[in-house]
């Protein structure tokens, strides 16, 4: 942790936020010296800059930092990395950032990957008062940080095993259940199609399940997609397609994000979190293109291509989720390259048979700055994914639509009057922005817990 929780500041460098605005209206009150130095180093109050201002001793004696705004997410993530090591503290000087932002900011911009590559540097630390503001912001932290740690491993240090292992540790931590069906006990606990993706693989797929919560809440399911490195099967990718593909575990990784937040902050429901496991490699046992698996639900799918082989786990895991009649289920995954073209890497792609879910949600994403934009489950395009030797196949008759085309098949396996929403994400960024390190992401995730706080908590 680099957020110390401690009610004195001694020994600890203030720190002034400003925005533009608030710096112009400051700036006149300012000692002269200090004006002229700000002026010399070019510091307007603009967002993610800072400036350093020394002492007559020449020691550090305060810091300038620009935000876009004080309650962004982001607000001080531009700091810890970059200000000398050493403890700091917010000045009642400036604007005022909640603890809750300023613990989440400062955590998020801590982050680094650092399993194989030391840090060159110790991120500097911030003091602040504690209170259940600051200890949410940690705890969204804290959730987000170790959903990145899970997308960045790479796939040999993080297959089905480590997945589950990484589930187990989670359970553990918050007094949850773990249990797991591996290998050919998927086949006598009928998925036969997480089996049927996995099996190909030397690591044995699995279905994941945790569970948490006092019986009488009410039931929440979350079911991440877990291909812990998708070579795309015997439709195998190019190079650059296959490059990432240790990410393809990233809608597991932030359903257990998810669960991490839901159990930290005691949210009541009964959680059961999904996580089919698979690694979809090619042997000579690998299922092929013109196969057809009959999926947990009975359904018989048609593969149209191995490398449409999210949702063909999934089927299997929301079918199973959908038997326990939840209040709620929400699935993530790294689905389709379409829904990226549509809306590109930050905005992840929210399915709901609900427009004013969709509304409501959008909107609080817009809210939260952890933002989703809602696509359609366009019914008539059910026809081009009809199968005419099976139910349904797992590719789309034409290129366009592919992420509706995704969705529309994981329709089909979620019961018509179950609440479900089905989210399309990226889980990676591929740009470096303060507190967003190019690698794993967590997205939704904050703008979810809030969703289901209102829904659940009040
Ligand atoms: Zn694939």
């Amino acid at each position: 942790m680099h957020v110390h929780l401690k009610k004195s500041v001694a020994h600890a460098t203030p720190i002034v936020v400003l925005d533009r605005a608030s710096f112009q209206a400051l700036a006149p009150k300012m000692p002269k010296a200090t004006r002229n130095w700000l002026a010399t180093v070019g510091f307007v109050g603009a967002p993610d800059t800072y400036a350093l201002l020394p002492g007559d001793d020449g020691k550090l004696k305060k810091v300038f930092a620009g935000v876009h705004s004080a309650q962004h997410p982001f607000a001080l993530s531009a700091l810890p990395q970059a200000l000398p090591v050493g403890k700091y503290h917010l000045s009642d000087e400036g604007l005022s950032v909640p603890t809750e932002q300023a613990a989440l900011s400062w955590e998020l911009g801590s982050y680094l990957f650092d399993l194989y590559k030391p840090r060159k540097r110790e991120a500097a630390t911030l003091v602040l008062p504690p209170g259940l503001n600051t200890e949410r912001g940690l705890a969204l932290a804290t959730a987000i940080n170790a959903t990145r740690d899970l997308v960045n491993t790479p796939a040999e240090h993080m297959g089905p095993e480590e997945l589950a292992q990484a589930a187990e540790l989670v359970a553990k931590h918050h007094g949850g259940k773990f249990k797991q069906i591996v290998g050919d006990a998927l086949l006598k606990h009928n998925f036969p199609a997480i089996h049927a993706v996995g099996r190909a693989a030397s690591r044995a797929p699995r279905l994941i399940e945790l569970t948490w919560g006092k019986p009488g809440h009410p039931l929440l399911s979350l079911v991440g997609k877990g291909v812990c490195f998708d070579s795309g099967g015997l439709d195998i990718k190019g190079a650059d397609g296959m490059r990432q593909m240790k990410k393809d575990m990233g809608g597991a990784a932030n359903a257990l994000g998810l669960a991490t937040m839901i159990m930290t902050l005691k949210l009541p429901v009964r959680l059961q979190v999904l996580i089919p496991a698979v690694e979809n490699a090619i042997s000579g046992n690998a299922y092929r293109p013109g196969d057809v698996i009959k999926s947990r639900k009975g359904l018989h799918i048609e593969i149209g291509n191995t490398d449409a082989e999210g949702r063909v786990v999934l089927a299997d895991a929301l079918a199973y989720a959908a038997e326990h009649k939840p209040e709620l289920i929400i699935d993530l995954a790294t689905l389709t390259g379409a829904a990226r073209v549509a809306l590109g890497a930050q905005l992840p792609a929210l399915f709901t048979r609900f427009m004013d879910t969709g509304r409501e949600l959008v909107d609080l994403g817009l809210k939260q700055d952890d933002p989703l934009w809602h696509m359609p489950l366009w019914a008539p395009y059910q026809e081009g994914i009809a199968s005419s030797i099976g139910d349904i196949v797992n590719t789309g008759r034409n290129a366009l639509a592919g992420a509706i085309n995704a969705a529309l098949f994981l329709e089909h396996f979620v019961p018509q009057q179950q609440d479900w929403l089905h989210i399309d994400l990226f889980a990676w960024n591929d740009q470096a922005r303060p507190g967003r390190p190019v690698g794993g992401e967590a997205q939704t995730l904050r703008t979810l817990l809030v969703y289901l706080e209102e829904r659940f908590a009040n």
